[in-house]
């Protein structure tokens, strides 16, 4: 399958050949034909598989071909909903490419910055507007935002609005939208909650529903090391001393854990940053474009804070601590592997997070490759604390997670570890 079969227009498949794709991804193969035909969509999919392009390509095409606008008129007629800065300024990168050769405007607004070069923006015109629901509703009710001829709504990471409790504010703002519209509804996963919410935006809609993460796991190298917690800090040096590692991402569960971890790399000269949710805005895009730009080599993150961190070229992510939520790893491991290239994913495992790394390797339905020789072997098997476990998220159709479908068929249980020992896998 090209792009050209999916009937897109010149103009698209140039900037697409500029950007280096060259096959839809499943979720664009899937969504573009169904956006073009003017559909309403619920789509589950996740940060990795292409979602974003699946939504903005077809949305740029129908705003070109809407004969409805005066030429050269600007209105705002499409709207884009995100949680967060980071993918709010992704997906405007994303409508600047894509709509690289269309007169088409876009403007990307969020708050924790002034509001004076968004409302310029908005006053100059747009046409489509790519926002996160805090600065939004707060710049409707100064009444710099018109809403009403919006005729494509896009709600991005919609499990992630109820996590981060903007629900209310969403439904504030969709209370505004004009009744007779186009709505795509992206979800990484569809717990009640976001069913119900799904109901009240769609209408009629065709589901399409993405696997990333077996595809992603498949490609990625991934490795499990057993060690004492008080011994993590030690082997993540140990890792990093190779320098053929330029960059990585390093996840922690904790706010504190994520500060700790940098700060202590940082000490032996690591350049090291953390990203978590109690930096402000402009710390967490600095600590980022410092990553993108390598002027840092680890960025240490929590799962929120990382939560659409699309960096090209990310070869390793290590899992310093385990996530509950076994969907984490599958997210955070996603980090590198990007749109088919290979990475390598390593992952610290302490006793008491030995249940996470079970569910974690029930999820993705196969055993990771224990690392059995290395320098800190785990020597403390006693649980002390059993480690929250949270809420398991449920999925509306499909029982089964899909993450598992095409893993299953290659299931590699009962497989040994690899033996393979510390030194042998670094740097590929
Ligand atoms: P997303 O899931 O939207 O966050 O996209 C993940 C990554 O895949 C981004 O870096 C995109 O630039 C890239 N990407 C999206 N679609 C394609 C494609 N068809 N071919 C190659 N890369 C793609």
């Amino acid at each position: 399958m090209s792009f050209e079969k999916l009937n897109l227009i010149q103009p698209i498949l140039k900037a697409l050949k500029n950007e280096g794709y060259t096959t839809p991804t499943p979720i664009q193969e899937q969504a573009i034909p169904l956006v073009l035909a003017k559909k309403d969509l619920l789509a589950v999919a996740q940060t990795g598989t292409g979602k974003t392009a699946a939504f903005a390509i077809p949305i740029i095409q129908l705003l070109c071909e809407d004969r409805n606008i005066a030429p050269g008129k600007r209105e705002i007629r499409s709207l884009i909903l995100t949680p967060t800065r980071e993918l709010a300024i992704q997906i405007g990168e994303s409508f600047e490419n894509y709509g690289r050769n269309t007169p088409l405007r876009y403007k990307v607004i969020f708050g924790g910055v002034n509001q004076f070069s968004q409302v310029e923006a908005l006053k100059f015109g747009l046409d489509v507007l790519i926002a996160t629901p805090g600065r939004l509703l707060d710049l409707m009710n100064q009444r710099f935002v018109d809403l009403n001829h919006i005729k494509f709504f896009v709600l991005d990471e919609a499990d992630r609005m109820l996590d981060m409790g903007f629900v209310n504010d969403v439904k504030k703002v969709i209370a505004k939208l004009p009744s007779k519209r186009q709505s795509l509804f992206f979800s990484a996963t569809m717990p009640p909650a976001i069913v119900e919410l799904s109901n009240t935006i769609l209408n009629n809609p065709s589901k399409v529903e993405v696997t990333p993460a077996s595809t992603t796991v498949e490609i990625i190298n991934q490795v499990v090391y057993h060690i004492d917690k008080e011994n993590k800090k030690h082997l993540l040096v140990d890792i990093l001393k190779d320098q053929k590692i330029e960059r990585a991402l390093v996840f922690t569960r904790t706010k504190h854990g994520a500060n700790k971890v940098a700060e202590g790399l940082s000490k032996l000269g690591i350049r090291s940053e953390a990203i978590h949710g109690n930096k402000s805005q402009n710390a967490r895009q600095n600590a980022l474009n410092n990553f993108k730009s390598k002027q840092t080599r680890v960025l240490v993150a929590t799962d929120i804070a990382a939560r659409g961190i699309d960096i090209d070229e990310l070869t390793h992510v290590i899992n310093y601590e385990l996530p509950n939520v076994p969907e984490s790893y599958v997210h955070r491991i996603g980090r590198t592997g990007r749109a088919g290239a290979s990475g390598i994913a390593i992952a610290f495992c302490d006793a008491e997070e030995k249940e996470y790394l079970r569910d974690i390797q029930k999820l993705i339905g196969k055993q990771i490759p224990l690392v059995e020789n290395h320098p800190y072997p785990l020597m403390n098997h006693t649980v002390l604390k059993a480690l929250p476990k949270p809420q398991r998220p449920q999925r509306s159709f499909g029982a089964k997670s899909s993450f598992q479908k095409s893993d299953n068929r290659n299931a590699e249980f009962p497989k040994k570890a690899t033996g393979q020992n510390h030194s042998s896998y670094r740097g590929r």
